[in-house]
């Protein structure tokens, strides 16, 4: 068998596209432009490009975007102070702080005051919580954007055996939760989990969010599963010349992909969609606040 691959760059793209037709409606309908504000504390060269790439797609679909650069020793009273004139800013309709922090600032305190109707990164306290009980919240956005193509894929995932590796806060906790919502019997493996292979063979939907580079081979695959790919590792790779790096995931693709049914690519795959989905919280946390209805298809 070789796998359908999922092309998370062409989904992004039409999320994309759904985003920017609702920022139309919200401008032409109701004179309201959401807004983004994106918080970056500091110099990591990574959070740079990221922040770069969010600023450049927030105003490609129409919202404003607005980016708040701080130096690396902004005090804990300062970056509070900037989230809570965002919080009460009515043009700013969905707050980002980019992580990691540096250290001397408290990441829970700083995520935990961003106001959860704006947390559209979907990390505050409120949300989780609101989350892990069914209840309406902000989605983290790279969990959404693998639920989104597991259901397009799929259909209904009732029933489904999934097993999600990695239980971080910002990837394998909600991913666990939103695949409980679709009414999947949900396992989460980590790493002190016995018989990885055995559990991940069992399963009907392996997401992988380990952050080891090609650690899931083919054979602790079940034929036909569905294989979504979170990880992000970089490689050096001397074979494309002096210095060159490329991105793999935390599954081996090839091996995978022959015995697989469906799989997400690195790069190309579960990456594109997570910015996507900010987009999607963004608008989605504007018509929330606007009492306004909620675009169809950009939230769960
Ligand atoms: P994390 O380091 O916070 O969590 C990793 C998890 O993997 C932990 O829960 C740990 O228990 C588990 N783990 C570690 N070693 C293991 C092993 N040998 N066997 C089984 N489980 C093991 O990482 P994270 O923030 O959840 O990110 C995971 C990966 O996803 C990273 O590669 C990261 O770069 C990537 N990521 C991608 C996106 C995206 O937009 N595509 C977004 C967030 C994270």
């Amino acid at each position: 068998m070789t796998a359908t691959v999922i092309d998370g760059k062409a989904f992004a793209a039409r999320v994309r596209d759904k985003v920017a037709v609702h920022v139309g409606r919200l401008k032409a309908d109701h004179g309201i432009t959401p807004g983004l504000a994106v918080v970056l504390v500091g110099e990591d060269p990574a959070s740079q490009v990221y922040v770069r790439s969010k600023g450049k797609q927030t105003v490609e679909v129409g919202m404003k975007s607005v980016e708040h650069r701080l130096d690396e020793d902004t005090s804990e009273v300062d970056l509070l102070g900037l989230i809570d004139q965002l919080n009460n800013d009515p043009e700013i309709h969905g707050i980002l702080v980019q992580l990691p922090l540096p250290r001397h600032l408290d990441e829970d305190l700083v995520i935990n005051s961003i106001s959860p109707a704006k947390d559209v990164d979907g990390f505050h306290i409120s949300n989780v919580g609101l989350l892990g009980t069914g209840q309406k919240s902000m989605v983290p956005c790279t969990p959404l954007g693998c639920l989104m193509m597991l259901r397009e894929h799929h259909g209904s995932l009732s029933g489904m055996d999934a097993v999600v590796i990695g239980r971080s806060n910002i990837v394998g906790k909600p991913m666990a939760q939103l695949l409980l919502g679709e009414s999947c019997t949900v396992t989460i493996a980590h790493s002190r989990t016995k018989d990885l292979p055995d559990v991940v063979r069992r399963a009907d939907i392996v997401v992988a969010a380990v952050g080891r580079p090609e650690m899931v081979p083919g054979d602790w695959i079940k034929p036909g599963a569905t294989v979504i790919d979170v990880g992000i590792n970089r490689l050096d790779a001397p074979e494309k010349g002096e210095g060159k790096t490329k991105l793999v995931g935390d599954v081996d693709y090839d091996s995978c992909a022959k015995v697989a049914g469906a799989i997400t690519p690195v790069p190309g795959g579960v990456g594109p969609m997570t910015i996507a989905c900010l987009l999607a919280n963004t608008v989605t946390a504007c018509c929330r606040a606007n009492g306004l209805e909620e675009p169809e298809g950009l939230t769960v």
